[in-house]
């Protein structure tokens, strides 16, 4: 078999059923099977002629489960589907942070979609319009009809009207983003290096994080880190700097864990590191200096900007009931009222399960509403009853900086060291394919032996 694979001569599905293929095959194997697996036109061309056509519009968490769900599950119907998305690859957000610590490499997160494809289509492309009424949609490579669609285009993040936003606060969601944090860091090191002036020297290294939600604190703990762990070893003579890391938050507490106990654990960690914290506060303005808050003004050369998702701007396009940040209110199959044909999953969807209890926006719920989906469908098209959505969350974890993090798993609080290690143990099981997880493990080791990345990548900006 591992000769036919390697030969690219016959297609796999001859020598294993879809589960060994999913499960093992496709993650281990990855790019080296889709030689040998029928090409994209005539996957196409599949996908044009059968019925229904279930068109999935973006590959992150909830698209890709549902996609390799559907694959395992439509076997033996007419059913085929179509997947699209802009980019050729799965970002991973959650170990994004490991990248921007100078741990692992941008691509060590992106897992290609090729390397995972079972029999599904893929088309690398921009979706630019939903056309409801004649079931198509409009991409930048052409028009796709579809019987049963399925949007899991995730979210943006929203920039309130703040003067001096756009101008001077970074934001933090794609690998692009943990490099440039890596270069402004670096950057702000360098230039205290040989500044004289000691209140420059303290501007230069002061930074601010605008939003105390899971990226917030995530963020304000990796500033401190990559500062700490990679940067001031390699600049001694600015270890006993003054560093302020200043994190701006609206709300009275911060937001990463939904027990307060723990938001306020969650803070006491951050503050013991040295991490200032400003709940309460409400962000006014933002210039080259600093923020402007409802609490003074807060001195800071380098702003990021965590705070708030909206839905994006095709998905705040269609004619359906929104909720205030433009995701699609859906029922409790996921479906949107008076259009059953239309599924919306992740963090383009509103939604309370059949609890009633409101599904948070996060990769967790992302990756149980494609797999839901999935089920639905394979379940309708046998003719089956739409079973409700309802969703158990795991837990919850968080990294806070050097070899710590805070959880909490059912009841159970997990803390300090403990809390890091399965943070790394649980998303390092969940990347998909095998090949994003052996490099992440060699990098991480490489990095522990070697020192982190502290080399400025030029962006050209
Ligand atoms: C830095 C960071 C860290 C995070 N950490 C965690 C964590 O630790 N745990 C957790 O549970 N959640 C975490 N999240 C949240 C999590 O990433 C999202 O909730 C999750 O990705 C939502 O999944 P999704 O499938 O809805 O969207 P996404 O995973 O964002 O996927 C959407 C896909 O749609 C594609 N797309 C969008 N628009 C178009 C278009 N017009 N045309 C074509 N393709 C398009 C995108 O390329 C993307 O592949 C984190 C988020 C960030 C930003």
């Amino acid at each position: 078999m591992l000769q036919a694979i390697l030969d690219g001569r016959r297609a796999l599905s001859q020598y294993a059923d879809a589960s060994v293929l999913e499960g093992w095959i496709y993650p281990l194997f990855g790019g080296r099977i889709v030689s040998c697996m029928p090409g994209d036109e005539a996957r196409l061309a599949t996908y044009l002629s059968a019925s229904p056509r279930i068109l999935i519009l973006g590959a992150g968490f909830a698209g890709t489960n549902a996609a390799r769900q559907l694959d395992r599950r439509l076997r033996g119907t007419g059913a085929h589907v179509l997947l699209v998305d802009r980019g050729n690859a799965s970002l991973f957000t959650p170990l994004l942070w490991t990248v921007a610590d100078g741990r692992t490499a941008p691509s060590d997160v992106m897992v290609p979609i090729r390397d995972f494809q079972g029999r599904f289509s893929f088309v690398h492309a921009d979706v630019e319009e939903i056309d409801i009424a004649g079931r198509t949609v409009r991409t930048s490579v052409g028009s796709y009809p579809y019987d049963i669609l399925v949007v899991a285009l995730g979210s943006i993040t929203t920039l309130p009207p703040v003067p001096g936003i756009h101008e001077h606060a970074l934001g933090f969601r794609y690998p692009v983003d943990a490099i440039r944090l890596r270069n402004r860091l670096i950057q702000a090191v360098e230039v205290a290096r040989h500044t004289a002036d000691a209140a420059a020297r303290s501007a230069l290294l002061s930074f601010a994080v605008v939003g105390g939600g899971d990226t917030g604190v995530e963020l304000a703990a990796t500033i401190h880190d990559y500062l700490h762990a990679a940067l001031f070893d390699r600049y001694p003579e600015l270890k006993g700097e003054q560093v302020r890391i200043i994190v701006l938050e609206r709300a009275e507490r911060l937001t990463p864990m939904e027990r307060p106990d723990l938001s306020s654990h969650a803070q006491q960690m951050l503050e013991r590191s040295g991490i200032e914290v400003h709940t309460g506060t409400t962000v006014e303005g933002i210039t080259a200096d600093g923020v402007q808050t409802s609490a003074g003004d807060f001195p800071a050369r380098t702003v990021f900007w965590a705070a708030g998702i909206s839905a994006p701007p095709v998905v705040r396009a269609l004619p359906v009931e929104h909720a205030p940040n433009g995701a699609v209110i859906v029922d409790t199959t996921l479906r949107v009222p008076g259009h059953p044909e239309i599924i919306v999953v992740g963090d383009s969807a509103w939604i309370y399960d059949a609890e009633g209890k409101p599904v948070p926006p996060t990769a967790q719920a992302a990756r149980v509403e494609g797999i839901y989906v999935a089920k639905s469908i394979a379940n309708s098209l046998r003719g089956g009853p739409a079973r409700p959505f309802t969703y158990r969350s795991l837990g919850h974890l968080a990294l806070l900086g050097l070899h710590t993090g805070l959880g909490e798993v059912g009841p159970i609080e997990v803390r300090g060291f403990p809390a890091w290690l399965l943070w790394h143990a649980y998303y390092l099981y969940r990347i998909p394919t095998w090949g994003n997880r052996v490099r992440i493990v060699a990098d991480l080791i490489l990095a522990a032996i070697f020192g982190r990345e502290a080399a400025q990548v030029p962006l050209n900006e």
